[in-house]
């Protein structure tokens, strides 16, 4: 690769899949290394929305996600207090040709798929599996990466370094050691189960979400429909790093049980095939962005709680905006100039969106007085005027 037009990822999660065809995009020559020797998304079920599928059409990637996803009808909200419906936020088909791009729930593996696939099939990006990004100098070139596998050590001279590498980023603890992540006290659990198992037979449509005292849950379709996805979220202080540690189901069954949450949802708890829990980490307000040559994005950046579903979203942002911000450059010595334009574009709203996770949880946890009070205020509020509240977040646009 000529290392005047090369840029260096490290990490292929859905950040620096969709940073390397952004990059190969502007004509840059794209190298990814991916620590895990196979790509394999962890986890089950993803929201994006117009802000963040439009990233992804725009790339050319409709074809390969649209058999996959699934345009959802609404958002249902629920109160477990009261047991019921609450209010409904329209989504579908009219609420895509208004934002000008899909609302789609799907599978994460199949998301980082529809990426890998038009990635290989490009030809200036090169992704090296089984490979984790080990240090970075800078030099008047720009940076010079080195890389390992096993007892294997390989050098890359590049123009820059993307640091895509999740919430545990090395990259940014090389060059940011002092932003760190934190626990935020609350865990998600994830499962899947057949839609055919779903309780009372009618397909869901939609997105619901679960609002009870000190915990939700948010349930939808994914694989074409095929399996319903569900996350509950609870307090706790079990904090091991990682996505994919089991969890068992009669803990989780117990904290959604009667008489604080009504059958309907312990059904769906009841339905799931199998747990997996997430210790959730958050990185403080405002992110940490940028070091000489350096950037950071998506969680390695700015790992928010996942209450406003946009930590993939913003992700996906910053990749675009990342590219935009380089796609001019010729030069190493313009290099740190165009990555502090970046981080200067990137950084109010992201601290916008993390604040605005932090205050979902808090809103969707609440309980007694001031849960009826919420669950009175989204009634009179309904379900246009709360789906017009999130238009800052959907109607971005590169
Ligand atoms: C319960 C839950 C639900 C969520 N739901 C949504 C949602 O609906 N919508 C949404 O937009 N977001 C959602 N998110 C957030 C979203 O999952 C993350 O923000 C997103 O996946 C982050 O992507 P990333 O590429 O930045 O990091 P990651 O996905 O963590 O990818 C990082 C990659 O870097 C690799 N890596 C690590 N270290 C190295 C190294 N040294 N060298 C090379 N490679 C390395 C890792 O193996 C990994 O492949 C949710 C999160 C949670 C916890």
């Amino acid at each position: 690769m000529t290392p005047s037009r090369t840029i260096v990822v490290a990490g292929a999660g859905i950040g620096g899949l969709t940073a390397a065809l952004a990059l190969a995009a502007k004509n840059f020559n794209v190298l990814i290394v991916e620590k895990a020797q196979r790509l394999e998304e962890a986890g089950a079920g993803l929201q994006l929305s117009p802000n963040a599928s439009r990233v992804l059409v725009d790339l050319g990637l409709r074809p390969r996600l649209e058999p996959a996803a699934i345009t959802p009808d609404a958002v249902t909200i629920y109160s477990a207090r009261s047991g019921g419906e609450l209010v409904r936020l329209p989504l579908g088909e009219a609420a895509a040709l208004r934002a000008g791009a899909p609302y789609w729930v799907m599978h994460r593996a199949d998301l980082q798929s529809a990426l890998a696939a038009q990635l290989r099939a490009h030809p200036n990006i090169e992704l090296r599996l089984g490979w984790q990004f080990e240090e970075v100098d800078s030099d008047a070139n720009g940076v010079m990466v080195t890389t390992r596998n096993g007892l294997s050590r390989a050098h890359q001279q590049a123009l820059a370094l993307v640091g895509a590498d999740g919430i545990w980023s090395a990259v940014r603890r090389q060059l940011l050691p002092d932003a760190q992540p934190r626990f935020s006290g609350l865990i998600a659990w994830r499962g899947t189960f057949d839609a055919g198992r779903l309780p009372g037979g009618a397909p869901l449509t939609g997105v619901q979400l679960w609002m009870g005292r000190n915990a939700h849950l948010i349930a939808y379709p994914i694989s074409a429909g095929r399996r319903i996805n569900i996350v509950a979220i609870v307090p706790g202080t079990w904090n091991r790093p990682g996505w994919s540690a089991p969890g068992e189901p009669r803990e989780i069954k117990s904290l959604f049980a009667p008489p604080h949450w009504p059958a309907a949802a312990g059904r769906m708890i009841g339905a799931v095939e199998g747990w997996r829990r997430w210790a959730l980490f958050t990185m403080p307000d405002g992110g940490a962005w940028v070091h000489g040559a350096a950037a950071l994005l998506g969680d390695a950046a700015h790992g928010m709680l996942p209450f406003a579903a946009q930590g993939a979203g913003m992700a996906i942002e910053d990749a675009a905006v990342l590219a935009q911000c380089l796609g001019d450059v010729t030069t190493p010595e313009a290099v740190p100039a165009a990555l502090q334009r970046y981080a200067t574009l990137r950084q109010p709203r992201v601290t916008r969106v993390q604040r605005t996770a932090r205050q979902n949880g808090q809103i969707y946890h609440l309980a007694g007085a001031a849960a009826l009070a919420r669950d009175l205020a989204m009634r009179a509020l309904g379900g246009q005027r709360l789906l017009a509240r999130q238009s800052w977040i959907y109607d971005w646009r590169l």
